[in-house]
């Protein structure tokens, strides 16, 4: 059982934005500013609660 939500932080390679996002996601993340394709930062797990 998986009481933990997936968190990824994903960064742009042009101008190093950072955003979060929760697996499984649909699309892959893409920086608004660049609309360039966003690069794994690093793999975050974090428990929520409710
Ligand atoms: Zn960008």
């Amino acid at each position: 059982m998986r009481d933990k939500l997936d968190i990824i932080e994903v960064i742009c390679p042009r101008c190093h934005r950072i955003e979060t996002v929760y697996l499984p996601f649909k699309a892959p993340p893409r920086c608004v500013a660049c609309d360039v394709r966003m690069v794994l930062k690093e793999r975050l797990d974090e428990k929520i609660r409710a």
